[in-house]
């Protein structure tokens, strides 16, 4: 029911993971995060329950500069291990988070996926196996397999997605579910709710529905579906914490 994504900081996990816990409030049932960096191994760890239950099955082993979170509400598909998000693809080259309901789903898994690559039974796994397809199987850019794959769905959506062979960028896009972006010092963030990265920041970016973000450590570049360019300037929130 919530995600967050950072890339660029020395301790990604603690960051999603504070984060998830301001998230909680929100409502949950399962949740999730993947890590990966430059000097360290992708790690995918998921629980169902609490926060704190996650939070019990994280090894220092679990580290890196950047990294996707999710607590799930689940719609589709029981609250188990497997239907918690992070979703990866097959290859386990791409992983992806998701905040919302894809409606059209099973069309989507009739037209492209076949049915052996679904590991679970949710909406959202059908996203990161297109993203896949796209990218593997017509050789896209994992930008261009993101786009191809956001204008086939319908619904609503935050989506955080990384590939694993890039450790430089988060990829972003909002539709009809709350998504905004908390800028840094030598990193950035994207989460549903500014509370959960006022700890880390007071500088946020607004995004609007069928918008695409590609985040890197310095750099929060938005556009359209069609990759024009939006401009877009931050804001400072003044909170009282
Ligand atoms: N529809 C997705 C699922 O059931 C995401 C739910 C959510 O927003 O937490 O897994």
């Amino acid at each position: 029911c919530g995600i967050v994504g950072v890339v660029g900081t020395k301790n990604a996990t603690d960051i999603l993971m504070q984060g998830l816990e301001k998230l909680e409030y929100r409502g949950y049932d399962s949740a999730g995060i993947f890590v990966n960096g430059e000097k360290t191994a992708p790690s995918l760890v998921k629980s169902v329950g609490r926060i704190a239950d996650l939070r019990a099955k994280i090894g220092i082993d679990v580290a890196g500069t950047m990294g996707i979170g999710h607590t799930r509400w689940a719609t589709h598909g029981k609250p188990t291990e497997e239907n918690a998000h992070p979703h990866t693809s097959a290859s386990g080259r791409f992983v992806l988070v998701h905040n919302g309901v894809i409606e059209n789903f099973v069309e989507l898994k009739e037209e492209f996926v076949a049915n052996d690559s679904f590991k679970g039974q949710t909406d959202t796994e059908i996203a990161v196996h297109l993203i896949a397809k796209f990218a593997e199987e017509e050789g896209l850019s994992t930008l261009e397999a993101f786009k191809k794959a956001l204008s086939l769905i319908k619904g609503s959506y935050a989506f955080a997605l990384v590939d694993t062979e890039n450790t430089e960028v988060v990829y972003v896009a909002k539709n009809k579910s709350p998504l905004l972006i908390g800028l840094g010092e030598g990193y950035n963030m994207v989460c549903s709710d500014a509370m959960a990265m006022i700890r880390e920041t007071s500088e946020f970016m607004e995004i609007h529905d069928k918008e695409l973000v590609i985040l890197t450590k310095d750099t929060v570049q938005v556009t359209d579906y069609e990759g024009n360019e939006i401009p877009r300037e931050s804001y400072t929130a003044e909170l009282d914490l």
